[in-house]
């Protein structure tokens, strides 16, 4: 069986979390899309981890770790983590990454810096990890394969010819160093040392898990808005977002997809640029992201502060919507308590007219929130573990939500920690 956690929104809903906990029951945690460019934050016994390639299984010993075919590897930042975490006394973690994924190459990340640098005004706010450059290469059929690195004459011939297309736009549009493919082909052996103990056919060995009846997570980055297709194109991530995709970005077949969480938090936050309609300003965005998450809304890759709005259920319904949820986890709303009205983003409005559709790019950036006010329930709600112990506005709060946006709440997140859930039927 299959199940998959992946965000409603714009990422940073607090998917680390939820799969660190229902890795606890899982066989194999799998990341099927994205690279290092967003992180997972992660509280357990050992302390506070903050996750980039790694799936959030790895501080389980009973849990394989799977890098699928649809990721971008970056191999050394991946032989990082995976020391930071040993360094920290958790168990030399079980990993399989695919033969196939590709990998991210040091052009991908300076492309990446150099074409945000010439856009200058009109950049994306990329992250700068290679990711846009990465997945354009490798649609445009020039990206590396990780099992190329076991073919040392190819290899350097396809260097050669990669390489001297990307000096051409180094010399004459970025005006930057060029590179040496022979020196980079040194570089790519030393990967192939660190990566080698791992490296195997993930596809088959997770349809081998499912023959046997083990129980597979697929862990997504990011959120719907940031799909490609369904998001809000061009303010988006360069690999898609979604559950569905998780057939293909980790090879295993969709009808064995049951169970998708859509991970939604009580408010909403972004990183990078884009329309976000229900953002907030001033003292009042300040006070809600010093609160937010835990230990504030920053990034955890960047730590960069991040955008912050009241929940937006227009877009949610649709983000709920495209990832085919079962069951939504519904999270950081201990955050929420210091309130005493909670607006709610319940409708947009669109050069005067009222929808609750989720618009197309450019009705998007003209949308103006239409927001209700909810009472607020005015007490710290962490520790609580039965959904009637919880204070009735609260109560009200959820239940208005998974009003609006149409998928059954089944799981609520109030703190940090495996423990901090509270399950409802
Ligand atoms: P992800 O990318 O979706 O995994 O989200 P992040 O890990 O970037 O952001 C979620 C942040 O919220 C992390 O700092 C988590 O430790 C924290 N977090 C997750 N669930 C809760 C919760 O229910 N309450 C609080 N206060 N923090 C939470």
């Amino acid at each position: 069986m299959v199940k998959a956690v992946v965000g409603a929104n714009w990422g940073d809903e607090g998917k680390g979390k939820i799969t660190d906990m229902l890795a606890a029951k899982a066989d194999i945690v799998v990341r099927f899309q994205g690279g290092a460019n967003a992180g997972h934050t992660i509280v357990n016994n050992y302390g506070k981890f903050a996750l980039h390639t790694l799936p959030s299984g790895v501080f389980y010993s009973h849990v394989t770790s799977v890098i699928g075919n649809g990721v971008a590897l970056n191999i050394p930042i991946l032989a990082k983590e995976i020391k930071s975490i040993t360094d920290r006394n958790v168990p030399a973690p079980k990993i399989r990454v695919s033969n196939r994924a590709q990998m991210v190459m040091p052009y991908h990340i300076l492309f990446d810096q150099y074409e945000e640098e010439r856009l200058g005004g009109h950049s994306f706010g990329s992250t700068k990890s290679g990711i846009a450059p990465f997945y354009s290469d490798k649609y445009a059929k020039i990206g590396f394969q990780v099992n190329e690195l076991y073919d040392e004459e190819a290899l350097k011939d396809k260097l050669h010819r990669v390489c001297e297309v990307k000096n051409i736009l180094l010399e004459h549009l970025y005006h930057k160093p060029l590179i040496n493919p022979d020196e980079l082909f040194e570089e790519m052996m030393q990967w192939r040392e660190m990566i080698d103990p791992y490296v195997c056919d993930t596809a088959a060995f997770l349809n081998q898990a499912l023959a046997e009846g083990k129980e597979i997570l697929l862990e997504g980055q990011l959120g719907s808005m940031k799909d490609p297709d369904h998001g809000i194109y061009p303010m988006v991530t360069s690999s898609p977002t979604l559950a569905g995709y998780g057939a293909v970005g980790a090879g295993v077949p969709p009808y064995e997809i049951k169970t998708i969480v859509t991970v939604s938090k009580a408010y909403s936050s972004a990183v990078g640029a884009g329309a976000f309609v229900s953002e907030i300003f001033g003292d009042e965005a300040e006070e809600l992201r010093r609160r937010g998450g835990d230990g504030g809304e920053y990034g955890a890759t960047t730590g960069r502060p991040r955008r912050v709005g009241w929940y937006d259920c227009v877009a949610s319904r649709y983000g709920c919507r495209v990832q085919g949820t079962t069951d939504v986890a519904f999270t950081v709303l201990d955050v929420l308590g210091y309130l005493d009205e909670i607006p709610v983003c319940v409708a947009y409005d669109i050069d005067g007219e009222i929808t609750e559709e989720f618009p197309t790019t450019g009705l998007l950036e003209k949308a103006k929130p239409v927001i209700e006010k909810l009472p607020g329930w005015k007490c710290d709600i962490r520790g609580i573990r039965k959904y009637e112990d919880l204070p009735e506005n609260c109560r009200n709060y959820i239940e208005f939500i998974e009003k609006k946006i149409g998928y059954p709440i089944t799981m609520i997140s109030n703190g940090p920690g495996r423990d901090d859930i509270i399950y409802r039927d």
